[in-house]
């Protein structure tokens, strides 16, 4: 069945005319004859379609903001002239590590890597630092610490 245009005489497009307009999509004739929002088809595919309310210049320009585009569709950079393609997103850097937290004083650590450079083991470590310097309280597990932990 071909319908044509009331304004203008064309040849409406079928699913159009099938949708109960009786004129086309000329600016003159849609002036002339839009009444107010209508419905309006628009194709998502072939095993349904999806209705939207709206004026039919609306939907053309929201068609063509990519509304109706899949979602997640791989759309091709465009690549402005002299501007490199924007790189694909990727993870953000990871951070670098925090230093290590140091639960120990300097003091500490000097009097330790001190008795360590003489060669003591850790438990002559701790028993010299409890005779120079009791107040550091430096046991056997602070001097596995200081020694395995990066010299500052
Ligand atoms: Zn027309």
């Amino acid at each position: 069945m071909q319908v044509e245009c009331v304004g203008c005489g064309e040849e409406l497009l079928e699913e159009r005319a099938e949708l109960g307009y009786r004129y086309c999509l000329r600016p003159a004739c849609q002036e002339e004859y839009r009444r107010g929002p209508e419905v309006t088809a628009v194709g998502v595919n072939k095993s349904g379609e999806s209705f939207v309310v709206a004026e039919p210049d609306e939907v053309r320009r929201r068609a063509e903001a990519g509304e109706f585009a899949a979602k997640n569709a791989a759309v091709p950079p465009t690549p402005g002239a002299g501007v490199p393609a924007p790189r694909r997103p990727q993870p953000a850097p990871r951070r670098p590590a925090p230093a290590p937290v140091r639960p120990w004083t300097a003091q500490q650590e000097k009097l330790v890597r001190l008795y360590h450079d003489m060669g003591l083991s850790p438990r002559q470590i701790v028993d010299r630092c409890r005779e120079s310097a009791p107040r550091l309280r430096v046991d056997e597990r602070l001097v596995v610490k200081i020694l395995s932990a990066p010299r500052r």
